[in-house]
């Protein structure tokens, strides 16, 4: 949030499987039971859930059931896991102490959880969400001890506070400011994530105080909002960010049954986004890109619950127009916060404060959505490749602090926050990014398993009697292998993502030996057959250098290989000092000089590309880089120095024209 950013926390497909449940009709649904109700079964609310109105064709797995194995995601997990370890309930509960009049001796957390800004405790809602979600993917039990206690803390203030359910860092007074249009920064973009911080503890870590506070406030949401008509409610969410109300308002309907909630949820739809979308036009350029994504993530779950087909049509279209049209080659959008083109040009786009973190983080979210519904590879496609170049590549491996801009301009370099001292929406919806890598691997339906991405993990379906274990050193080999564990044979569809970028056939051997199978690019193959335990499937994954253009200039593109973007190493390391790097959004000052290429775009890549023997994923240009050739190395590995994604192919313009 800029900031003004706004993200939204993880909930709803998975909400929508493990306590919504299977959808109410469509044969090939019936036998998709939620896999892990056990685990909620000391709450209350675990009886009482809506079925989705609409079809579903893939069910995500309960984050519990699916465990990373060792790799570049279990790292970063491993990473954060820590960090969030070092954070403190008594400090994330301060100012709602001091709110709610409650003594605290803690010290508030700093910059945008500093007593005096107005977002504070938003920190607290990312926290409890990617505790919960690191709970689910660890059991480590201090992180959920510590999670629990914050929900504790919580329930106390909200009790302080009143009988009206109103809980926050700040005092109630800021909506007063939001519904007379006087400046305040962004009230219910901060409910939201406490809220949603709070549904996920309720969905992840069974605990029932947390949905006791979460439906308090959702209570004084409805009566706040109710004295509001839809024209005063219309002018209150143009003019505040409100995050993703309406997302978690229809997923605290579908885990409670309460019909008030999501007509609560449908208050909070942003008309002004949504008019233009049902109707096919991207009247996007000027928006608030993390204002407005969060809000379609909304219409998702309001049409898993409504089964209103305008929904859908208008999320489809956004999804498709955010993908194809306003998004760079790593999968994130935004340029300072906005879409400042119009569609399809990317150009412009380029700048040193774009690709902010929380869009690429709802962007997955909504991904979600649209797959459950379709099952198509394509969502997973887009998903692979923001997955490893827009949320992997946001987390310094040196330390673990995150990003918020991506920078897209050429020349320039990473900034990250401060431990204790920016809490950013970015911080708290990085929490939550590195903390669920285990939650999309893996969906299903009755009959089978869809592998969705090359990341080494296991998956225990209990329902079935079936663990899946995925070995992978992807992209660094590219290959995978699943070995089937059961104690009894199995009648399963192996379902394998064939991604968009297979270079060739994808090579399947079945217990070592070659089988005959069908694979064609953004597809699933698939293996459906009674298995025994020890069984095993190995899948080649062909991979290839590409150059992906911009589409409007032609001259202007990035390198690829398979789903993982490169990055031209600059150097410049050692003038880049901790004060230019920590504690900022982006960067700053001008970049450096970038060489271009003097090649034709018809020239084969062969040409004047090279691998470098012994380095995977490494290449070098050949008498082609002028003034100098250049090194590429995956962007989710490349940190310390300044870098370029997009180069200039062919004489710059502005030298052609001299
Ligand atoms: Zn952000």
């Amino acid at each position: 949030m800029s900031a003004h950013c706004r993200t939204s926390a993880f909930v709803a497909l998975a909400v929508c499987a493990a306590l919504v449940g299977a959808p109410a009709a469509g044969a090939q649904d019936k036998a998709a039971a939620p896999p892990d109700r056990a685990g909620l079964a000391d709450t209350t609310f675990a009886a009482a859930t809506v079925k989705p109105a609409v079809p579903v064709r893939a069910f995500p797995f309960d984050l519990k059931k699916v465990r990373l194995l060792d790799g570049p995601f279990k790292t970063a997990m491993d990473r954060d896991l820590a960090y969030m370890k070092s954070l403190e309930a008594d400090r994330l509960l301060h100012m709602f102490r001091v709110t709610a009049g409650l003594p605290s001796d803690a010290e508030a957390y700093g910059g945008w959880e500093k007593s005096d800004v107005e977002v504070r405790g938003h920190s607290t809602g990312h926290f409890l969400s990617a505790a919960a979600l690191m709970y689910a993917s660890t059991g480590d039990a201090e992180i959920k001890a510590k999670a629990d206690a914050v929900v504790a803390g919580l329930a106390e203030c909200q009790k302080a506070l009143g009988t009206s359910g109103y809980l926050g860092a700040f005092p109630e007074t800021f909506f007063d400011r939001v519904e007379s249009v006087r400046t305040v920064w962004a009230p219910y973009y901060t409910i939201h994530k406490i809220m949603a911080g709070l549904v996920d503890m309720a969905e992840h870590c069974g605990s029932g105080q947390a949905l006791e506070v979460a439906a308090g406030m959702a209570r004084w949401v409805k009566s706040r909002t109710d004295k509001s008509d839809a024209a005063h409610m219309e002018r209150v969410l143009n003019f505040t960010e409100q995050g993703g109300m309406n997302e978690v308002l229809a997923n605290l309907y579908a885990i409670t049954g309460k019909a008030e909630y999501l007509a609560t949820a449908r208050r909070f739809d942003e008309r002004k986004y949504t008019e233009p979308l049902i109707h096919g036009v991207d009247k996007m350029k000027g928006e608030h890109v993390n204002s407005f994504i969060p809000n379609i993530i909304g219409s998702a779950r309001e049409y898993e619950m409504t089964g209103d087909p305008v929904l859908r049509r208008l999320v489809t279209f956004f999804w498709n127009e955010v993908t194809g049209a306003r998004s760079f080659v790593t999968g994130g959008t935004s340029d300072n916060e906005a879409w400042e083109s119009d569609p399809y040009q990317i150009y412009e786009e380029l700048g040193a404060n774009s690709h902010e973190s929380c869009c690429t983080y709802n962007m997955l979210k909504l991904t979600r959505h649209l797959f459950s519904w379709e099952a198509a590879a394509r969502y997973f496609d887009y998903y692979e490749r923001a997955l490893w170049n827009g949320i992997l590549s946001t987390q310094n491996p040196s330390d673990g602090m995150m990003m918020y801009y991506v920078p897209m301009k050429p020349g320039m370099y990473r900034t990250f926050m401060k431990p204790l001292d920016s809490f950013w929406c970015c911080t708290g919806t990085g929490m939550e990014n590195h903390a669920k890598y285990g939650d999309s691997i893996y969906f299903h339906d009755d009959t089978g398993v869809f592998v969705n991405l090359f990341i080494a993990s296991e998956l225990d379906w209990t329902e079935k009697g079936v663990r899946i274990r995925q070995d992978t050193r992807f992209p660094d080999d590219p290959m995978t292998t699943i070995t089937i564990g059961a104690g009894k044979p199995v009648r399963l569809a192996l379902r394998i993502r064939v991604p968009v970028w297979a270079a060739g056939p994808c090579v399947v051997r079945l217990n070592g030996k070659a089988i005959e199978v069908t694979s064609s690019p953004s597809s699933y193959l698939t293996i459906d057959r009674e298995w025994k335990g020890g069984e095993r499937l190995e899948v080649d994954l062909p991979m290839a250098l590409r150059l992906e253009s911009l589409p409007d200039r032609p001259d202007v593109a990035a390198f690829v290989y398979g789903p993982i973007v490169l990055a031209g190493a600059l150097g410049g390391g050692d003038k880049l000092t901790e004060d230019m790097v920590y504690g900022k959004y982006g960067p700053e000052g001008e970049p450096v000089r970038v060489p271009y290429f003097d090649v034709k775009p018809t020239d084969p890549l062969d040409t004047w590309i090279k691998s470098v023997a012994g380095m995977p994923l490494t290449f070098r240009t050949s008498y082609a880089g002028k003034p100098e050739d250049v090194t590429l190395v995956p962007f989710y590995k490349l940190f310390g120095e300044r870098y370029t994604i997009y180069w200039q192919i062919g004489e710059p313009p502005q030298r052609r024209e001299r």
